[in-house]
């Protein structure tokens, strides 16, 4: 089905971060997944490119793309060739960014944009914590005023880019007895005495990115660090999230619908009882399945896009979005899995690297059940 949100600058950005993953990114994917992450000169390759600056304006270091749909073009391409990779710099440049962008102050944005565009500083988010991910106004982490300064003591899980980044957006408690509305932001760099990483996590999927738990032990930062509003962490996540979560939307139907379009490839070349395997009428009627599924789940994530350049995107919609694509996401690759048979399930091959990764996506940047959750609240349940 013939795409419509896409115009010849989105195309023309589209073939050259096409080359620029070619280039840089293909020839080297084995030894991502062997070191468990993305190289920092490869960060500082994608930062000269701009890649990591989109959504920064020009004054402080970034490319300053004229709509989000640059961005949804990068998250595309490069999911096609790596689930983690995308997440990796989806939480950088989309999740962050717009933090420091929006919320952040003068001083801020000078002090930390430019070198975030350029791969300098790598960037995490961290909000999870190992008593829970889900009821985010229940986080434990603390600071204390203690003069000037504010005293963080806390933990932090399963934070992509954990072990390498520089710093972290940290969402921790200011105002214990005011629960959602006691949340403050904090820019935290990973210099600050007291903070430290553990190791970088075992995972399913995902093999190349660096997911790690975080420990703040008494580390000091000041008013200078708070993003936004001191208490008001809570709204400012809830603003930010539909985005990331469209993020992840966009990410789940281009990732599964690579995959099947090689997958399909695969049916026509591979033999059984004499002919191609995708010829036999149960695989080429569950192809046809898959490839309506796959085609209604991006015209309504384009749908979503569209609205977010406009800047009409709801909460509602977003996580409709992201539930769904997940799921599909899920069930489109595990179909695929089954048509390659024994091979789908060797790590050598896309398919079964793909049905790994993209497992956590009905659980990260809020689970479906979440989704279903704020959904069934907009019903009035
Ligand atoms: C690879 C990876 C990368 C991640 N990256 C980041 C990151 O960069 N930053 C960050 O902050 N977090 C990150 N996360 C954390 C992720 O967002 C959380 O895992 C997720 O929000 C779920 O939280 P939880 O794991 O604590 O599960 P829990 O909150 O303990 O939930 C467990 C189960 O209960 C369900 N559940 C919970 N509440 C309800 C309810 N009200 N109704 C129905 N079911 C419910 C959940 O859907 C889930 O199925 C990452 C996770 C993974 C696996």
């Amino acid at each position: 089905m013939k795409r419509d949100i896409y115009n010849e600058d989105h195309e023309a950005f589209r073939d050259s971060v096409r080359k620029f993953l070619e280039r840089s990114v293909i020839p080297n994917a084995e030894s991502y997944v062997e070191k468990k992450c993305f190289p920092r000169e490869l960060w500082f390759a994608a930062g000269e490119q701009g890649l990591l600056g989109l959504g920064i304006p020009e004054a402080y270091g970034g490319s300053e793309a004229e709509d989000f749909r640059f961005a949804a073009v990068l998250g595309e391409e490069t999911s096609k060739v790596s689930g983690a990779l995308n997440s990796c710099w989806g939480i950088h440049s989309d999740t962050v960014v717009p933090y420091f962008v929006e919320l952040g102050t003068e001083e801020q944005k000078k002090r930390w944009l430019p070198r975030i565009a350029s791969g300098e500083i790598l960037c995490a988010i961290g909000m999870t914590e190992p008593g829970g991910g889900s009821d985010l106004a229940a986080l434990k982490t603390t600071a204390v005023r203690d003069g000037d300064e504010w005293v963080i003591n806390g933990s932090k899980t399963f934070i992509t880019n954990g072990y390498s980044a520089d710093l972290i957006l940290l969402a921790v408690r200011t105002s214990p007895e005011k629960k959602a509305r006691g949340i403050t932001l904090f820019a935290v760099e990973a210099t600050k005495e007291g903070f430290s990483r553990g190791r970088k996590l075992d995972k399913v999927g995902q093999d190349e990115s660096d997911t790690a738990e975080l420990f703040f032990e008494n580390v000091r930062v000041t008013d200078a660090e708070i993003i936004g509003e001191l208490d008001q962490g809570f709204i400012h996540m809830m603003q930010y999230l539909p985005q990331e979560r469209l993020g992840s939307a966009i990410a789940n139907v281009a990732h599964a619908k690579q995959i099947l379009l090689e997958t399909v490839e695969y049916t026509k070349e591979r033999k059984a009882f004499g002919q191609p395997i995708g010829t036999f009428q149960h695989n080429k009627f569950l192809l046809a399945e898959l490839v309506t599924q796959i085609e209604a789940a991006e015209a309504y994530v384009d749908k979503l896009v569209a609205a977010h350049v406009r800047g009409e995107l709801t909460a509602v919609d977003a996580a409709k979005g992201k539930w769904w694509s997940a799921q599909t996401q899920s069930e489109v690759l595990d179909h695929c899995v089954q048509l390659h048979g024994g091979y789908g399930f060797m790590n050598e091959y896309r398919v079964a690297r793909a049905w790994r990764d993209a497992r956590v996506t009905k659980i990260w940047a809020g689970s479906n059940e979440i989704m279903k959750e704020l959904i069934g609240r907009s019903l009035g349940l």
